[in-house]
């Protein structure tokens, strides 16, 4: 796949050099720096528009390039992020007035931003930030995944076709023909970067926020969920299926494990089933962890650790089934299976539609092992129950960004829950659920004794 070009045509904003894409950047920064908001609006409705209506061919080309997802999720990811990303009427100024006078506080852009963008939401990323990040009055130079490359790069030339088509600059957003981490520390340095926005793992969170400028840190999960003996047994088994194999479970937000009362997991387990899951025995689930997991050596460290195969990442259940010798119809879209809490289906952000189920005792234990599993990423967690006492100690013990009560994980970014969308959750640096604000920087502006009206 070309990441400079789409059927012939020259994709708009790609550059051979990280130091021109920024360069580009920048200019499109100064051209918007200048227009009214009811002017950025209009980019922004036509970044909406244009996105709505290539959402089939990003989703297409996303799971093409990358291997991972499901074409008619991805299309809806993408139609969320088009219609529940706010835009300029995020940003909103604060006055304060007394005795000295009036205050004035305005949510300033920070120039270009540098923004890092995973392979699992390739064009869902770049076309969020954008949204988000030219509401807020900024250019934006991306660094996408090395594996998502041309889907991350044909949804900038799509930014920046739709801004060009409503009076925009010719580029505002800008990344590279072949991101690297050589150019993605070009970024890290270049004196026009002011702020630095990572989606992504464990290791480039750190090497963003070691970088010495200002920066949002959106990381990695493993969400728990909790099933409890008050619960709707068979909306949950539904839920949890749907949110756990949304787009093969490559949302960080979705379903990794299962923490199941033991007086309702047979009964959870049979609704799983009738809704689309296979259940493996403990001998298949091993089997398969020895596949889906590899032994991957620490280069500096020397040592070795367990790491997901990326060639198992996001792929159909029934592709993974097949690993393991059983055939199965695209009818099964989950694989379920009982396990340990030690196992590494638990431990581990497999990111592929494997659900392990995990049988405990009473809600003490429940809150235990979902708060161990979920390794203090303060990510995201879910729970299935009517006791507002179990529900609100859940909540309180394992303080993720994001909790979802009674309903599939997508909830929680807006998808069939109210709130707005976005798909750089930052738990580590606090902005949480990131839109347009997220990307300015406060400015004060005060005339003392005076400009009061009482
Ligand atoms: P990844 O961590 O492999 O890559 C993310 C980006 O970082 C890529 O562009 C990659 O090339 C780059 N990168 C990796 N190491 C780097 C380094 N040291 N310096 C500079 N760049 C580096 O991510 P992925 O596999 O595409 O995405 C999956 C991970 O991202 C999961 O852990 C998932 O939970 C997380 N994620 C989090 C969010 C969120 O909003 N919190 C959203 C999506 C994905």
């Amino acid at each position: 796949m070309d990441s400079t070009s789409y059927c012939g045509r020259k994709l708009i904003g790609i550059f051979e050099d990280m130091n021109d894409a920024i360069d580009a950047a920048s200019a499109g920064y100064r051209a918007i720096r200048s227009m009214r908001v009811e002017q950025r609006e209009k980019l922004i409705t036509s970044i909406r528009e244009l996105a709505r209506a290539e959402a089939p061919i990003m989703a297409a080309l996303g799971v093409a390039e990358t291997k991972m997802g499901r074409v008619d999720h991805k299309t809806a990811k993408h139609i969320l992020v088009a219609d529940k990303t706010p835009g300029t009427e995020d940003i909103v100024s604060a006055v304060k007035t007394g005795d000295c006078g009036l205050t004035l506080t305005e949510m300033a852009p920070f120039g270009v931003v540098g923004s890092i963008t995973p392979s699992t939401n390739p064009s869902e990323t770049v076309i969020c930030n954008s949204i988000g990040m030219i509401a807020a009055g900024n250019g934006v130079v991306f660094n996408p995944h090395p594996n998502a490359i041309a889907t991350s790069n044909y949804a900038v030339d799509l930014v920046n076709r739709a801004c060009a088509a409503a009076g925009g600059p010719k580029v505002l957003v800008a990344s590279v023909a072949k991101p690297t981490l050589d150019t993605a520390n070009i970024m890290y340095k270049h004196s026009a970067i002011r702020l630095l926005v990572c989606t992504g793992g464990p290791g480039v969170v750190k090497a963003v926020l070691s970088s010495g400028k200002k920066a949002i840190g959106a990381g990695a999960g493993n969400p728990p969920v909790i099933v409890d003996n008050t619960a709707d047994i068979a909306k949950a088994s539904k839920d949890i299926i749907d949110g756990c194999t949304f787009d093969n479970n490559l949302p960080c937000i979705a379903e990794k494990e299962v923490f199941a009362f033991a007086d309702i997991a047979d009964e959870l387990i049979s609704g799983m089933l009738k809704n689309g899951a296979y259940l493996i025995t403990r001998e298949q689930a091993d089997a398969l962890a020895q596949i889906v997991l590899v032994d991957t050596k620490n280069p500096k460290t020397g040592i070795v650790k367990k790491t997901v195969n990326r060639d198992c990442v996001g792929r159909d259940a029934a592709v993974l089934l097949e690993k393991i010798g059983v055939k199965v119809g695209p009818e099964v879209r989950c694989i379920i299976c009982e396990t340990p809490f030690e196992h590494l289906f638990v431990q581990e952000e497999l990111m592929m539609p494997i659900l392990p189920i995990v049988r405990v005792n009473n809600i003490d234990e429940a809150i235990e092992l979902a708060v161990k599993a979920e390794h203090g990423n303060r990510h995201t967690a879910h729970m299935h129950s009517k006791n507002i006492d179990n529900l609100t100690r859940f909540a309180r013990a394992v303080e993720t960004t994001i909790f979802v009560k009674n309903a599939p994980s997508y909830a929680g970014i807006g998808f069939g829950g109210e709130g707005h969308t976005t798909f750089t959750i930052a738990g580590p640096t606090g902005e949480g659920i990131t839109s347009a604000k997220s990307f300015t920087r406060l400015r004060r502006c005060v005339m003392a004794d005076n400009f009061r009206i009482i």
